[in-house]
């Protein structure tokens, strides 16, 4: 996600800690510990500016969600639409990390859920060890979701798509739901994403799978 400099961004992320929680290796195992109860943990790799993980944490108070994001000057957006909210989103947490260290983060079992929306296709194929449907990524999502942890996945790119339902199918995930039109029929719990609204706007299809480890 594309955004400029702010040279203000790491103070007011330095100024909420209560919401971008700064060294999260320390909170690793602990996570119910910071949310104050033992309701499920979601998270979103690549969550940019926030507008799907606020939307949902709001939607489903009784889930407790992360966003991860690896840019100040993204993830001070996602924190400011906290800051925006009156009594801010008790169950929204952020960290300022990079999602290949998932699992210095969360231990095995911790996360019930991963999102991915609409993350950078990398298009070249010397790149593709950087998507994160991409072998590597899978292997450690699985280290830290349970036994039969889900990947939910959304894209307006038919070339990352494509790419990661084989790369899903190889790993030996089931692939439960499959849309290669999720707005022809939207459902009523979709949450756009700020990207997802740009795209659909301009007419292209959105695609959206839901994939399972298995034991
Ligand atoms: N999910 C948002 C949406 O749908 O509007 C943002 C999509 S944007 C194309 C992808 C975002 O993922 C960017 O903000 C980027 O900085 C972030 N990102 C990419 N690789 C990441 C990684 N390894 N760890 C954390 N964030 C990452």
């Amino acid at each position: 996600m594309r955004s400029r400099f702010k040279p203000w961004a790491a103070e007011l992320i330095g100024a909420h800690p209560e919401i971008i929680i700064p060294e999260p290796e320390k909170v690793k195992g602990k996570w119910q510990e910071v949310f104050g109860n033992d309701h499920p943990l979601h998270i979103e790799a690549g969550t940019g500016k926030g507008r799907f993980i606020v939307g949902m944490a709001k939607m489903n108070p009784d889930i407790n969600y992360i966003g991860i994001e690896l840019f100040d000057s993204v993830i001070v957006s996602a924190l400011e639409r906290v800051l925006e909210e009156e009594g801010g989103i008790p169950n929204l947490r952020l960290l300022k990390v990079n999602a290949k260290d998932i699992e210095s983060y969360f231990e095995k079992g911790e996360v019930d859920r991963l999102y991915l929306n609409f993350s950078d296709p990398w298009p070249k194929s010397r790149h593709a060890k950087r998507r994160l449907t991409h072998e590597t990524f899978l292997r450690l999502y699985e280290t830290v979701l349970p036994e039969n942890g889900e990947i939910h996945f959304k894209t307006d790119n038919r070339g990352l798509f494509e790419y990661s339902l084989t790369s899903i199918s190889e790993y030996g995930m089931l692939l439960k739901d499959v849309s290669l039109d999720l707005h022809a029929n939207e459902p009523e719990w979709n949450i756009m994403t700020e990207y997802e609204e740009k795209f659909s706007k301009k007419g292209q299809p959105i695609y959206r799978l839901e994939a399972q480890f298995q034991a």
